[in-house]
């Protein structure tokens, strides 16, 4: 209740919104409500190709609300041998525009959800205990109604940007991003925007009270990387055993891994991140995350954050065995054992130094590597005071007083392919959740009913600052 409270109490909300207003606002509270219960009830996962139901049931709202048709372009994407769409929308500016697009990203495709699993039906949004239930409630039809919702929001209201603002929805973010590499390259070679906007990530984090603790923006993306390493061998008989064997040889470069570790880096990002996360927490993690923010060569900070699955990746690379297979009979000599290596690069070490910090570690020729995911690396996005400022003009609407804080994460949206062709991209979604209302991916997502209607107001707010006219 505290902060939905605090929003509509707020001295300069009631200054500034008389009753006709507050009526606006309840009808369109309604409309993103119904915006929103249509998409998560379309069931847009792999294996279904309902993609194009959701891009069909978007434009037609938009088409309702007065974009015009030539503003709305659909592509067919083949996503890996299953067909999706991907969705873009012009509101453009009058006349010549002030400076470069502004791109807003969200995704409309999910992970699929077996109502079996479900306590509830996940493709039927349902209301209880506070809560939003359903497939894609968080993650991120949540972002696509809140940018959709905005847009006609905002054209009801007659607004006309300065610049161009441009909405890109893709439509196989969790799969094979197909379409978001596509699209960011459409946005690349044709639209040449300032920056980018991504619903898809951030968000405020509130404590178990419900209180707002702080506003994180992503502003970095681990770059993902997953080799092989195999080792063959010529083989033969298990009763007169040679002396080199791939088995053998691959253990030995695995434990080498094992052993390895990777410098430690940070950026003003992830120090700034560390710091805010441990003034959160007054326990030993929590004291070492300031203490490494303070000093990076804290070795003892140090030590404490390798040791915890939660900050090892915030300071450095990680590469991780994960799958292995070897051998082909139980009385053969191994011709070739081949394991899987995950890592995840910190922004700025680059894919190719570390497939060769990898081999100088294996420190054996034999051990071949294969590079088996694409190519995408992600720099960080240093934070541009116009974001800031329309960010911290968005908490100050919803009554929310708290620091914004960037943020890395492990790796994964949409963002990062527009990170690789050189744009600065930040994660600003507008939902609020405490940390155990995270269920994205999993079974019974949810979203708080407050977070959803407190967060209608974040891109309405933050549009008028970064492509309104000067008051
Ligand atoms: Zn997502």
């Amino acid at each position: 209740m505290n902060f939905r409270l605090s929003l509509i109490v707020s001295a300069a909300m009631l200054a500034a919104a008389p009753q006709a207003i507050a009526q606006d606002r309840t009808a369109f509270e309604q409309q993103a409500r119904e915006i929103y219960r249509n998409v998560v009830e379309i069931r847009s996962a792999r294996g279904h190709e309902k993609v194009p139901e959701v891009v069909d049931y978007i434009v037609g709202e938009l088409k309702a609300a007065g974009f015009a048709g030539e503003d709305i372009q659909i592509t067919d994407y083949d996503a890996t041998g299953e067909a999706t769409q991907g969705l873009i929308v012009w509101y453009r500016a009058e006349g010549e525009p002030s400076e470069a697009p502004i791109v807003l990203l969200a995704h409309m495709d999910v992970v699929d959800a077996l109502a079996e699993d479900w306590v509830r039906d996940p493709y039927k949004l349902t209301e209880e205990e506070g809560y939003f239930f359903g497939r894609g409630t968080a993650d991120n039809k949540y972002g696509v109604t809140s940018l959709v919702a905005t847009f006609i929001r905002l054209k009801e209201e007659g607004f006309v940007p300065t610049r161009d603002l441009v909405m890109v929805l893709s439509g196989d973010e969790e799969t094979g991003m197909v379409s978001t590499r596509a699209q960011a390259n459409y946005v690349h070679e044709t639209i040449k925007p300032a920056f980018i906007l991504n619903a898809d990530a951030g968000g405020l984090s509130l404590g178990p009270d419900g209180e707002p603790l702080i506003y994180g923006v992503q502003g970095a993306e681990k770059t993902y990387a997953t080799f092989e390493l195999t080792v063959t061998n010529p083989g033969g008989h298990s009763s007169a055993p040679r002396k080199d064997n791939a088995i053998y040889e691959l253990a030995d470069a695995l434990k080498n891994i094992q052993a390895y570790k990777f410098p430690v880096r940070s950026s003003e990002l992830t120090r700034a991140s560390l710091e805010a996360g441990g003034r959160q927490r007054l326990d030993k993690l929590g004291n070492a995350m300031r203490a490494f923010a303070a000093d990076p060569t804290d070795e003892n900070a140090i030590e404490i954050l390798r040791d915890d699955p939660s900050t090892v990746g915030t300071i450095g690379t990680t590469c991780i065995a994960t799958m292995l297979r070897g051998g082909h009979a139980e009385n053969a000599l191994p011709q070739s054992a081949t394991a899987t290596v995950n890592c995840r690069i910190f922004p700025g070490v680059g894919i190719e130094a570390t497939e060769q910090t990898l081999k100088d570690v294996v420190a054996n020729e034999d051990v071949k590597f294969k590079l088996i995911s694409d190519l995408v690396e992600s720099p960080e996005s240093g934070l541009r005071e116009d974001v800031l400022g329309a960010l911290n003009a968005a908490l100050e609407e919803r009554g929310v007083d708290v620091p914004v804080v960037p943020h890395m994460s492990s790796g994964g949206t949409d963002g990062m392919h527009y990170r690789n062709l050189g744009y600065d991209t930040y994660g600003v979604g507008g939902s609020a959740a405490k940390s155990n209302d995270t269920y994205a991916h999993g079974l019974n997502e949810r979203l708080p009913v407050d977070s959803f209607y407190d967060g209608l107001d974040h891109f309405h707010v933050m549009l008028k600052e970064l492509a309104g006219p000067d008051e």
